[in-house]
């Protein structure tokens, strides 16, 4: 089929067209049948008179039938010109119209921002739901981002490397999901919390520089706009000092605003910096929301003010009275620290060499210098009170990999649906998901989670008590 895309249109006066795309709305003025026509590109108005072809069958014609418009690019008059669109001084004479499938009345408006509507109902029909024009945006906008950010790293010699869905579960600070092993009785594998083990055995491997975005699974409790899955642009590199992955990753930052965002404007460069006691003692929080000390900020949504925040404590108490760490068990002490790590002495003093970068109050990622020698690992378990054993268990790998030839290495990762959420003024990062679930954790399209059949159970050797 020989297509033009709607906007196109804009620039063809004079010539036939063939498009596709669904019926936006229909007005109908006297005997003129005015129809908005929208695929991807944008929306183009077609005018059936009762004498042209097609008048007929335009008279049925209803919200969110799929159709295809043959028909010549005619000039406005100038009063009739519709600034307000790409294709508003120009419109369709139609030659032919063919209906390629009735749809129901939509669940919903899709010519509004949508938030309006109610969450179950936009989820059910998700499908529907991302035709409207803020949802579409959100896509591409964040398409738009993954290139960038590939592109941008691939120059600088990364590989992207996919690592595995199906993964060991381990204690690392959320709770995994599960999946049961066939072939193994009572054994599970884990969907991943993150990649960080893959990513570190990556450096082992002699990968040197890594990225990935990659999907992410935490079975926590639904609050506020979490995700069950989200995804991470994650990073690791070898051979580099906490500086080189904060110089790195701010020039990232930097460029993608400046080319994908040309409107929006970052409070300071470079970022500033700020210990996570001073962030404490100064902000009460260790997301300092930096455009409060900027008396210009008040509500102007283009403003982003990003800032670092380093120099967290190791290890925090826990209820029991042991210790847990606090951000990420692989990652190392500050250098001057390792000391009192390796001897276990004034733990709550040990700083870890995690840096957090922070936007506008959120967190949107955050990474580390990690262990790479298997004795220092080993301590932060011990310290943790882990058994030898358990140790082993859980880790034997990771001490087993940095025993054979390990390289200093750390890396960060970004938060990236809280990214593109915060810099396109979303509420949530719902909105800038395809299929997310609902706030409370359910796919409402799908209907999922959902009960397996008795077989499937038998199979996975699995009985659910109710
Ligand atoms: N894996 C860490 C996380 O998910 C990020 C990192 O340290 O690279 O928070």
């Amino acid at each position: 089929m020989q297509r033009t895309s709607i906007l196109e249109t804009k620039d063809l006066v004079g010539q036939e067209v063939t498009l596709c795309g669904w019926i936006h709305n229909r007005r109908d003025h006297g005997k003129l049948i005015f129809i908005d026509l929208r695929d991807r590109s944008g929306i183009v108005q077609i005018v059936f008179t009762p004498k042209g072809a097609g008048y007929d069958l335009a008279n049925q014609l209803r919200s969110e039938w799929v159709v295809c418009i043959k028909g010549k690019v005619n000039p406005r008059p100038e009063k009739m010109f519709n600034d307000e669109i790409p294709t508003g001084r120009i419109e369709i004479e139609p030659t032919d119209l063919e209906v390629f499938n009735k749809s129901e009345t939509p669940p919903f408006p899709i010519d509004t921002d949508g938030y309006e509507i109610g969450e179950e109902s936009r989820m059910k029909y998700r499908y529907v739901d991302l035709r409207r024009q803020r949802l579409a945006k959100n896509l591409a906008i964040r398409h738009t981002m993954a290139m960038f950010i590939r592109n941008w790293l691939s120059d600088k010699g990364f590989l992207e490397v996919e690592t595995p869905i199906l993964t060991k579960s381990t204690p690392e600070g959320a709770r995994d999901f599960v999946v049961p092993s066939r072939l193994y009785p009572g054994q599970f594998f884990a969907l991943p919390q993150s990649p960080q083990q893959y990513k570190q055995l990556l450096m082992v491997a002699g990968v040197e520089k890594y990225f990935q975005l990659a999907r992410c699974f935490r079975d926590e409790d639904t609050r506020g706009d979490r995700q069950p899955e989200f995804t991470q642009l994650d990073m690791e590199m070898s051979f580099v000092e906490r500086e080189d992955v904060m110089q790195l990753n701010e020039g990232l930052l930097i460029e993608m605003v400046q080319k994908i965002y040309p409107q929006k404007r970052i409070q300071k460069i470079p970022f500033p910096r700020i210990s996570y006691k001073e962030a404490m003692e100064k902000y009460q929080t260790d997301r300092p929301d930096m455009r409060n000390d900027n008396p210009l900020a008040d509500g102007d949504l283009n403003l982003l003010a990003f800032c670092w925040v380093v120099d967290f404590p190791f290890f925090e108490k826990t209820q029991e009275g042991g210790f847990t760490f606090t951000h990420n068990p692989f990652s190392a002490p500050k250098p001057e620290d390792m000391e009192n790590l390796m001897n276990k002495k004034n733990i709550a003093g040990i700083l870890t060499t995690q840096y957090d970068i922070v936007l506008n109050g959120w967190e949107i990622g955050g990474g580390s210098i990690r262990n790479h020698q298997s004795e220092a690992l080993e301590k932060v378990f011990e310290i943790m009170g882990f058994e030898k054993e358990r140790i082993e268990q859980n880790f034997g790998h990771m001490l087993t990999a940095f025993k054979n030839g390990a390289p200093p290495h750390g890396g960060i990762a970004w938060g990236f649906d809280r990214l593109i959420a915060l810099l396109n003024n979303e509420p949530n990062i719902r909105e800038v998901m395809a299929f997310p679930k609902t706030g409370d954790a359910r796919d409402l399209m799908m209907k999922s989670p959902s009960e397996l059949e008795e077989k499937q159970l038998k199979e996975l050797h699995l009985k659910t008590v109710k």
